[in-house]
């Protein structure tokens, strides 16, 4: 058994000695029925958070308004939540007032989906109102009530309808699909950081490819509250047209060859691991530019750096695909310089996920590169600077670039002595402005 089911229930026995009651709830009640590893366990109870708080050792006020405290035990944090109704959900995000209630059906009844809405007692009792378990067999993705208007209520529940389908492999029930279609435009009123963190789990999660077909078949991509560069609207938009002539049921994970472009490119995104490639993998099949692809990152909030890294790649491979030349290319060796051995080796895992060309040669061959960056020569910009008798300026990073590019297509030696002599030779051939 699971260390942290173990752990959940021990706090739950604790709850009840105290006289209140208490179950395992969420996600990890059918993360334990699908036999998924656990990765966070929610505990629901009849106690408010002030009886929580004295009753733990090690305790948070993580969200006392919506009755949640977290509890550190053994070296976990659980989030321990008193039964709670949802009224009131004017702006499509959050409820306008929670109301503590006795009864943990009354808890579960404000919950998204069936297979999320079941309570796991300490005796072993399942209590389970909406037939989760019934979802969870049949492979279903089913709201808890009308789906209109749970996700009217709150619209970030369409993603994770979506999440949830993309990661089982389960279906999204047609109510649910057309209660997507006909909300979506409410995704406006979600917070962007929820929207993106939702997203960035399904790139991570084991369907992305099943992912990202329902966020641009439903639409929804164009309604995201941020400003998203129009390419990627676009995109999303043609494919959502596009699948409009494809047969819905022959959806399965498997493509046929006269699939257009973005949808056979989808096929590859599980192929990788990475997430942050996955990223790229899908830029680069909706044909964004490196720019767009910066821009999108940083309209997502992703981190400065995983922006850089993703933009770098889409940017390298927009820079080889114009070149359309054979391995070993010339093309890659200018884009090598430009952007560096670490976008390189990212961009060669990418493509050697689909191309004819294994990364395994290509990577050979990027090893075998003697120079990548301007760092890597083996001679200084003082040094160049003293043996021409020139001071320092502009010419000298030219005439560096120029000594990469030799040294790179094994014109010259990677060798202080040839690369001064060169740099003496290139001076004399070439007009360099002072
Ligand atoms: P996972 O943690 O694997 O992503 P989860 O179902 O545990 O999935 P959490 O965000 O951890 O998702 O939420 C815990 C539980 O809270 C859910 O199982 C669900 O019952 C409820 N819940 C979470 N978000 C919502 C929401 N937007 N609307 C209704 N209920 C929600
Ligand atoms: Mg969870």
């Amino acid at each position: 058994e699971d260390p942290w089911w173990i752990e959940g229930l021990e706090l739950v026995r604790k709850l009840e000695r105290s006289g209140y009651q208490a179950y395992l709830v969420g996600g990890s009640v059918r993360d334990r029925l699908m036999g998924r590893p656990l990765h966070d366990v929610d505990i629901a109870t009849s106690a408010k958070p002030e009886e929580v708080m004295v009753l733990f050792e090690k305790t948070l006020p993580t969200g006392l308004q919506h009755g949640t405290v977290t509890v550190m035990e053994g070296g976990r944090a659980f989030e321990i939540t008193t039964f709670r109704q949802e009224t009131g959900y004017s702006d499509a995000r959050r409820p306008d007032s929670v109301t503590f209630v006795h009864d943990v059906r009354d808890d579960l009844a404000r919950r998204d989906f069936t297979f999320n809405a079941m309570a796991f007692g300490s005796d072993g009792t399942i209590v389970d109102p909406y037939g989760g378990q019934d979802a969870l067999r049949a492979g279903v993705v089913q709201c808890v009530g009308n789906a209109t208007e749970r996700f009217g209520e709150d619209a970030l529940r369409m993603l994770r309808a979506i999440r949830f389908a993309a990661e089982f492999e389960f279906e999204l029930l047609p109510d649910v699909w057309q209660a997507i279609i006909g909300n979506r435009a409410k995704l406006r009123q979600v917070a962007i950081e929820r929207v993106s963190s939702e997203w960035d789990k399904m790139m991570a999660g084991r369907g992305p490819e099943q992912a990202c077909h329902y966020l641009f078949k439903s639409g929804l991509l164009g309604n995201l509250k941020e400003e998203i560069p129009d390419a990627v609207v676009h995109a999303a938009e043609q494919y959502r047209l596009n699948s409009l002539s494809w047969e819905w049921d022959k959806w399965g994970g498997a493509f046929s060859a006269s699939a257009d472009g973005l949808q056979s490119q989808l096929a590859n995104l599980p192929l990788l691991i990475d997430p942050d490639l996955r990223w790229t993998a899908l830029l680069c099949g909706m044909g964004i530019s490196e720019e767009d692809g910066r821009l999108l990152c940083r309209a997502l909030r992703l981190s400065g750096k995983r922006a850089e890294r993703i933009a770098g790649v889409v940017g390298m491979n927009e820079q080889i695909a114009a070149y359309d030349e054979e391995f070993p290319y010339e093309g890659w060796t200018y884009a090598v310089l430009d952007y560096g051995r670490a976008v390189a080796l990212d961009w060669l895992v990418m493509t050697g996920a689909w191309d004819t060309v294994s990364a395994d040669e290509r990577s050979e061959w990027l090893a075998q590169l003697p120079v990548t960056s301007v760092s890597e020569l083996n001679v200084r910009g003082d040094e160049l600077a003293n043996e021409l008798g020139r001071r320092p300026g502009p010419w000298l990073a030219e005439m560096l670039l120029r000594l990469l590019e030799e040294v790179a297509f094994g014109e010259v030696p990677n060798e202080k002595l040839a690369l001064l002599e060169a740099a003496r030779t290139d001076m004399e051939s070439e007009g360099y402005d002072g």
